[in-house]
């Protein structure tokens, strides 16, 4: 797909996506100190974590005789899922600062560890169920949008990872992380209560979720249970690294399903938004 916007010009919107997220804690009310040393904590909880995860989900899955893509042709791009993880963990962490600066500042914020302050159990059920599925129609809406010859540009660096690996889970580019990440800023705002123990568990099953996608190996047990659930899994997104021009969902396979992105669909939906080549 030839793109719109030039090398220079993508290179030069993401710096400015980086410089402009950063810059941002210069006027947190909580003071500058305070939210720089947030930034720190965020990065060291987010990335480090997400970074070993990853390379043993890799290292696991390598070793492994039967992948999904056959015996590797070329590099698995360790190195570089390792560095690209690690700007879209700063990006991260550059929202996760604002809810860890009131934190450090001791103002209230948007996650509650009471259940009753959260509204209870039946408003906590329904707020997650609704929370999933919205977010999860806003990820794939982001995806068939960043495969738009417009914005194709800021999500490539996660398609040169064509045999992916778990490292190429997070490796996508600012913009990407931006899309991706911005619902951290709920935690910032004490108006909107988020239950820990349910939006932890959340956390942690998206990121293993995101690694087993891209591990590039099939874990049969839990294929059989993902895919009567509709839920994504390694074989059906591996399909996207390979074929560019189907199975966009996050989460849920049923967006694909719907809205004809599903391999093999009969309709295929605004085939001029897909990517010839990559
Ligand atoms: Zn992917
Ligand atoms: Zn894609």
């Amino acid at each position: 797909m030839k793109s719109v916007l030039g090398p220079k010009v993508v290179i030069g919107i993401e710096v400015g996506i980086v410089a402009a997220l950063t810059g941002a804690g210069l006027f947190a009310p909580q003071g500058l100190k305070v939210w720089y040393a947030a930034l720190i904590q965020g990065f060291a909880m987010v990335t480090l974590p997400v970074l070993a995860a990853g390379g043993a989900v890799t290292w696991y899955s390598e070793r492994r005789t039967v992948r999904i893509q056959g015996p590797r042709k070329g590099s698995m791009l360790a190195y570089r899922g390792l560095r690209d993880t690690a700007l879209a963990g700063w990006i991260a962490a550059t929202l996760l600062a604002w809810p860890l600066a009131r934190i450090r500042a001791g103002e209230p914020t948007g996650l509650t560890w009471d259940l009753e302050q959260a509204g209870g159990p039946l408003a906590v059920f329904l707020q997650t169920a609704g929370g999933i599925l919205v977010l999860d129609a806003w990820l794939y809406w982001k995806h068939r949008l960043l495969h738009t010859r417009l914005l194709f540009p800021f999500h490539r660096k996660h398609h040169g990872y064509r045999d992916p690996t778990a490292l190429a889970g997070f490796a996508v580019g600012p913009l990407e992380s931006l899309l991706t990440f911005w619902p951290v800023l709920f935690l910032a705002m004490p108006e909107a209560p988020h239950y820990g123990p349910v939006y932890f568990t959340l956390v942690v099953g998206f990121i293993a979720f995101n690694l087993y996608l891209h591990c590039g190996v099939v874990w049969h047990g839990l294929e059989a249970i993902l895919r009567p659930l509709s839920f994504n899994t390694s074989s059906h997104h591996n399909r996207h690294h390979a074929n560019a021009e189907t199975h966009y969902a996050e989460a849920l396979t049923i967006w694909d399903r719907l809205l004809g992105t599903w391999e093999g669909a009969k309709h295929k939906t605004r085939r001029e938004q897909t990517v010839d080549s990559v």
